[in-house]
């Protein structure tokens, strides 16, 4: 985004601020994408902001699972001492999938949001999931957006960006205990070479109804600089776009964490198998309350050793980078 008018790090006040989403909405327009962007920012004394992050959506790209405000996550890269402090600006109110990234997993607390037209969800839900919202209406967003959202040559796309399936879905794959055991071994070679590459021992697959594998991956979330590349998403975005998430199974290793839990809630995964919920439970009750099959295996100390040594090894702080904030 050589482009764009501001870099990483400028200082701006709160209206150059807003005028730089819109700025990242068009850019994201101009390369054929959904016109969604966000920017990350920390608060400095006096009421200016410092740039930390931005980006826009990626689905045009055949990337799933990054809005406007994860591809301002993706923008801004890790950062030390966490994230409670800093401020999401986005061009559209953020959907659960969004709020879940941003409070659950990373703790951001404030999330501004600069269009109160074209998408306007109950905003109780904002302070349910720990967000104070702040709404400012930019017109020239909610214009740009608008002109998009009601353009019927987009309607495939938008529907697959918000996780509405635009053809009949088939019922994910019930599998064998075989079948179950040659997955979750090949899930946990994915979490060791995660362990070898500097990330936490947990690894993602995700299977069609066929019994194909068309995602796979480790966390990735140093690899990247990634604050959002926990396992389950970084399986997710290597399999690609697709509309039919219902006839899909995301394997992991263990529990799922905020992010994974909204690829249920948000773009209604089918199935979940989590190969032992004894040391990370994460969300699995959340998504059983969804009424998705969830099968939890009893993998045995050999899964569970690898995160234990895991946790004991590294800080609070690094575990709630890929467990979210709740990881004590
Ligand atoms: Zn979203």
């Amino acid at each position: 985004m050589s482009e764009l008018s501001f870099k990483k790090h400028d200082i701006l006040s709160e209206g150059d601020l807003d005028d730089a989403v819109h700025e990242v909405q068009l850019h994201a327009l101009g390369k054929g994408m959904i016109p969604i962007a966000g920017i990350i920012s920390r608060l400095l004394p006096g009421g200016r902001h410092e740039i930390l992050g931005f980006g826009h959506n990626e689905l045009a790209d055949g990337v799933p699972g990054v809005h406007g405000e994860t591809g301002a996550v993706k923008g801004m890269g890790r950062i030390q001492g966490g994230y409670a402090d800093l401020i999401a600006t986005s061009s559209l109110s953020p959907c659960p999938f969004c709020q879940c990234t941003l409070a659950r997993h990373l703790g951001i607390k404030t999330v501004r949001i600069l269009d109160d037209l074209n998408y306007r969800p109950d905003r109780s839900d904002y302070q349910k999931a720990g967000i104070t919202p702040i709404v400012r209406s930019h017109q020239k967003i909610e214009q740009t957006f608008a002109k998009w959202v009601n353009d019927s040559r987009h309607e495939t796309l938008w529907k697959r960006d918000i996780g509405i399936s635009s053809g009949p879905t088939s019922a994910p794959r019930r599998f064998t205990t075989e079948e179950l055991a040659v997955l979750m071994d090949r899930a946990d070679r994915l979490a060791r070479e995660g362990l070898a590459q500097g990330e936490i021992p947990i690894g993602a697959l995700i299977v069609d109804d066929l019994g194909q594998v068309v995602g796979a991956s480790s966390a990735r979330i140093v690899a990247t600089n990634d604050p959002s590349s926990v396992a389950a998403m970084a399986a997710w975005r290597a399999a690609g776009s697709r509309d039919d998430w219902g006839r899909h199974t995301l394997v992991l290793t263990h529990g799922p964490d905020p992010i994974a839990y909204s690829m249920f809630k948000v773009f209604g995964f089918g199935q979940l198998i989590v190969g032992s919920n004894r040391i990370y439970e994460g969300s699995t009750d959340e998504v059983r309350r969804l009424d998705r099959p969830v099968v939890v295996m009893d993998r045995g100390p050999q899964c569970d050793d690898l995160l234990k040594g895991w946790l004991r090894e590294n800080s609070a702080e690094r575990a709630q980078e890929y467990l979210g904030t709740a990881w004590r």
